[in-house]
């Protein structure tokens, strides 16, 4: 069971209830093809109940590393996203989040939010070089001899 499942009965049972919500757990398995989320994700949230559910607003803060896309070099970086999500008993699809038994999930809102923030190719900054990658340094060096006759030419 997700550690960010969230008993909510408290503010379904108050209209115009307010509570924060301030954790940091882990998230198994938070991770797209070239970086990882690592533990924990932090999240500092106002849960809001209004007449169709409950609206949960603010910030979650991930840090995620992968290896630079032209170095390999290891790479961290925090990320901040800001979230401003419903969550009702009877959810839209791809648009809003259930609540189930007085209980919300920010697991799938967590994973939804972070996926969006890894990079894809992820590189260093500054950018770092990409001199040796291509492995062209050694045939500048050697002219083709025809070129050389046209050199001797235009002399
Ligand atoms: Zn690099």
């Amino acid at each position: 069971m997700s550690r960010f499942r969230i008993d909510v009965a408290d503010l379904l049972s108050h209209a115009g209830a307010r509570r924060t919500v301030r954790l940091a757990e882990p998230v198994e398995g938070l991770a797209n093809s070239t970086a990882v989320v690592v533990d924990p994700v932090a999240v500092d949230l106002n849960l809001e109940r209004i007449s169709e559910g409950i609206v949960v607003r603010g910030a979650v803060t991930a840090t995620w590393q992968a290896d630079c896309s032209r170095c390999l070099g290891a790479l961290s970086r925090p990320v901040e996203v800001h979230v401003d999500e419903l969550f009702e008993p009877h959810p839209v699809p791809g648009e809003t989040y259930p609540i189930e038994d007085h209980e919300i999930d920010l697991d799938q809102l967590i994973r939804d939010t972070v996926l969006l923030e890894l990079p894809l190719a992820p590189h260093c900054e500054p950018p770092c070089s990409t001199v040796g990658l291509d492995g062209a340094e050694g045939d500048q060096g050697s002219p083709d001899p025809r070129w050389a006759a046209l050199s001797e030419l235009e002399l």
